[in-house]
């Protein structure tokens, strides 16, 4: 494989020059951020890192656009969404091209994240419209109650390398239109989707009319990110990322009682009931567990299956995962992608030794394969483990689905809920007890809880995010937008009387 890194790296680097050019990226000059490629493992990139004075000017900037963004209307705002749509929808391939050269994500999956983005885009620009607040009864005569939904302010947005764009477009798209200027922070594993990001919004900006400084990008490790944690201009900081860093950056906004909105990792079950579709179930489960090389926070990682059915579901799983093609995300017919880096691999190598250890058995893969470089490339695992083991109730972020029986629903349940994390959840069944009971007050405990679909692969019209460990942070669709704006409620009194409330009286 060696013998193919040299040529394969240059013929990368030519590729993501190309399209940085196609996207309106001019190359950057040489710094101490590396942008790589899983495909090779190799340096694609460098770029400069922003210092503390950089940061420090970002945030300036976008507190200074803020004070005259918040006053333009919500529909004329929608305008520069309804501009980077276009753009987006025009850009498609070339920038799910780049997600593939930096994020190792296959062709499909990489146009589909992009798509995400121009969906959630349209979802933005409807909503410019509908930024309702409601009217109350007043309990007083002559007054009338209501409330009133306003701009923010600045948002700092972090996010992670698994979906590089996509939770950028669903921040920035949806705190656009309600008044908010952005200020982001990408992983410093993607900052060159991230510089295309940047330039299409400023070009959509520039095309409209609107103040381009309404966004702005700041690039580098934890550090850069952590100053935009600190500074009290950040009226919200939404960040996405792993638990760790949530554990980090929750408790610093606290202490200056700024806004934080936190998608974390995720530790995903599905249910598998005795009356399950298995053909359905089989295909739910194969996309939810061994695609994006399971590096999403919703795939699927613990598989809860009945006793009856475990034996022939893990058979079609077990010959599914045979068929998956692991390779070189830019070929057709390739599933299944690199991981992002060494360090991935490491882990999941350490996640397979434990469960071992713990009595697990490997039912298929876990061996590293060769790619076109020196890539980190898996072929997607599966263990029986006799019991949900500390391993188990960890997030691995790499494809290993762990099996579990049960015989009894009340106790598959119990063992659902059993994890630190709360984020996506299913149950295949046909039974309507069942599902009812697994969406119940009593069933799962996640933000996501889905029947007969598989985990991962949500849409952005519905709330996403989930509790416990995952942060409580709710994004995209349906209300999500409330944590982007601030509530004022109204009381006006029309009548010459000043009657006070609960029937005070003070005179
Ligand atoms: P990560 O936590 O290593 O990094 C995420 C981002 O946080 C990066 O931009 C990083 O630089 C920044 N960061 C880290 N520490 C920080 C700190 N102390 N202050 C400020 N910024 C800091 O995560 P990753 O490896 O890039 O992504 C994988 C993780 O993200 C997984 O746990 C996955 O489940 C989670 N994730 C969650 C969601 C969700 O919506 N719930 C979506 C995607 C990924």
């Amino acid at each position: 494989s060696h013998a193919l890194t040299a040529p394969a790296t240059r013929e990368l680097r030519e590729r993501a020059e190309n399209l940085l050019r196609r996207l309106g990226v001019e190359p950057p000059a040489p710094g101490e951020i590396s942008a790589r490629t899983p495909i090779t493992g190799s340096e694609l990139i460098s770029l400069p890192a922003s210092d503390k004075a950089e940061v420090e000017a970002a945030i300036a900037r976008a507190d200074t656009a803020f004070r005259g963004w918040r006053t333009v209307p919500a529909p004329q705002r929608a305008a520069v969404v309804r501009r980077l749509a276009a753009l987006l929808t025009e850009h498609q391939d070339e920038l799910g091209e780049l997600v593939t050269l930096e994020a190792g994500k296959i062709g499909p999956e990489a146009r589909g994240e992009v798509q995400e983005m121009i969906d959630v885009c349209e979802f933005a620009i409807g909503l410019s419209r509908q930024l309702y607040g409601r009217t109350m009864p007043s309990e007083r005569p002559g007054h009338r109650l209501m409330e009133t939904w306003h701009p923010l302010g600045v948002v700092g947005v972090i996010s992670a390398f698994n979906f590089p764009v996509a939770v950028w477009a669903w921040n920035t798209a949806v705190a656009l239109v309600c008044g908010d200027t952005v200020v982001w922070k990408p992983s410093e594993a993607t900052p060159l989707t991230a510089l295309a990001c940047h330039a299409l919004l400023r070009r959509a900006a520039a095309d409209v009319g609107a103040d381009p400084e309404v966004h702005q990008l700041i690039q580098g490790p934890a550090a850069v990110g952590e100053q935009l944690v600190d500074d009290p201009r950040v009226a919200l900081v939404s960040a996405t990322g792993s638990v760790r860093m949530g554990q980090q950056v929750a408790p610093r906004v606290a202490a200056r009682f700024g806004r934080c909105l936190l998608e974390l990792g995720g530790n995903n079950a599905a249910i598998v009931t005795p009356t399950a579709d298995l053909e359905l179930a089989t295909r739910g489960i194969v996309f939810a567990a061994a695609g994006t090389a399971g590096q999403r926070c919703t795939t699927l990682r613990r598989l809860i299956a009945h006793a009856d059915v475990a034996g022939p579901l893990l058979d079609r799983i077990s010959a599914a995962y045979r068929q998956l093609r692991v390779g070189n995300p830019l070929e057709d017919g390739v599933l299944v992608g690199p991981l992002i880096n060494e360090r991935a691999y490491d882990g999941m190598r350490a996640a397979l030794e434990r469960a071992l250890a713990d009595g697990g058995e490997l039912v298929c893969g876990g061996e590293r394969v060769e790619g076109p470089g020196d890539g980190f490339y898996v072929r997607p695992a599966i263990v029986r483990m006799p019991a949900q083991t500390a391993v188990v109730r960890e997030e691995t972020f790499a494809p290993i689905l762990y099996v579990m029986t049960y015989q009894d629903l009340d106790a598959a349940i119990e063992m659902h809920n059993a994890v630190p994390q709360g984020l996506s959840s299913s149950i295949f069944t046909q039974n309507q007890r069942e599902a009812e009971r697994f969406l119940a007050a009593d069933g799962s405990d996640c933000g996501i809880a889905n029947v007969n679909i598989g985990t991962s692969g949500a849409e952005i019209g519905g709330a996403f995010g989930g509790e416990k460990q995952t942060g409580g942070g709710r994004e995209s669709g349906s209300d999500s937008w409330k944590a982007y704006m601030r509530r004022a409620t109204n009381t006006v009194n029309y009548s010459t009387e000043l009657p006070l409330a609960q029937g005070i009286r003070f005179e």
